[in-house]
């Protein structure tokens, strides 16, 4: 009589447990949640549907589309860099490894600006180091009458940032230019307030960095050997691009605040505030000179 195989049959919940472990061993943070969302990428489906259907088999195909997503995952590509796209506040950017990768801190530094402000009738700001727009598309959504120039020093960051101005229907008050900080501005540029999320990590501490993150763009990541570099450049000539009494917005690491709220008031901003994120890390800088519209705007926010 002829013998008898056993064939295996990839279910979703099989699939979704032997990844689980498989990311598990290669100490992938979240593995679980990971192979779903993946998962969900290849059966285009959203996560609910994997606990319904959990018993249907994968064809061959989306075995082999799987597959070679769990590779790159495994290998600590961020899931955002494999998808292809990022949540930010209730936007879906695109992203490549030429861009950071939105943080869900940096949402804060966008609510913020959207309270100081919402009662300005012509808002113009530039932000510093855009890269995927997250900051300035997002601020441009929640600040319709609102207008951006936007600059980086990656030219390939900012055909990202380009295409998801468009694609979120910003693009005709959202200007890109490849510049190194200021440099390729008008000097006659003025500005409402000026953003950035700079480059903050120490350079020797880059190495140090989880394996996901070292996957980001280092020219994103590294502040310098104090991890200070660009706060000081950008707040040295802030002034200048700044309209009479304007703003200025920073996201900063941790134990960074007084350090740059030191630079700050040495460059004449005389009421700081500083806020924390989720995790209660002070991880905002707000500037503005004692008693102008956005110092005591500055004061609400306190
Ligand atoms: N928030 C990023 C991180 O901790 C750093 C971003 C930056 O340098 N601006 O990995």
């Amino acid at each position: 009589m002829g013998t008898t195989q056993e064939i295996t049959v990839w279910t979703i919940v099989k699939i979704l447990d032997w990844t689980r472990q498989y990311f598990a061993d290669k100490g992938v943070e979240n593995p679980r949640l990971d192979a779903e969302i993946l998962l969900c990428a290849v059966l285009n489906c959203p996560r609910i549907d994997l606990y319904v259907h959990f018993d249907r088999p994968l064809s061959p195909e989306e075995l082999k589309s799987y597959k070679a997503l769990v590779v790159r995952r495994a290998n600590h590509e961020p899931i955002a860099y494999i998808l292809g796209e990022k949540a930010f506040l209730d936007f879906t950017f695109k992203v490549t490894p030429a861009v950071l990768i939105p943080r869900p801190e940096t949402e804060l530094l966008v609510e913020r600006l959207v309270l100081l402000n919402k009662k300005r009738p012509k808002v113009s700001f530039l932000d510093i180091g855009t890269g995927s727009g997250a900051i300035s598309i997002s601020l441009l959504k929640l600040l319709p009458t609102a207008v951006a120039v936007a600059v980086d020093l990656s030219q390939e960051a900012l055909v990202v940032a380009e295409e998801n101005a468009i694609n979120l229907g910003v693009k005709a008050s959202w200007q890109g230019v490849h510049s190194n900080l200021f440099q390729q501005l008008a000097p006659t540029s003025k500005f409402s307030f000026i953003v950035s999320n700079p480059p903050y990590i120490k350079h020797n501490e880059i190495a140090l960095l989880a394996n996901d993150v070292q996957k980001e763009p280092h020219m994103a990541l590294d502040g310098g050997s104090g991890g200070l570099d660009f706060y000081e450049k950008i707040i040295s000539e802030a002034q200048h691009y700044l309209e009479e009494d304007g703003l200025l917005a920073f996201e900063i690491g941790i134990y960074q605040a007084e350090a740059v709220s030191d630079l700050c008031k040495q460059a004449g901003f005389s009421k700081i505030v500083i806020c924390k994120d989720y995790a209660g890390i002070e991880r905002n800088i707000f500037a503005a000179k004692e008693g102008s519209d956005y110092g005591n705007a500055l004061m609400e926010i306190e």
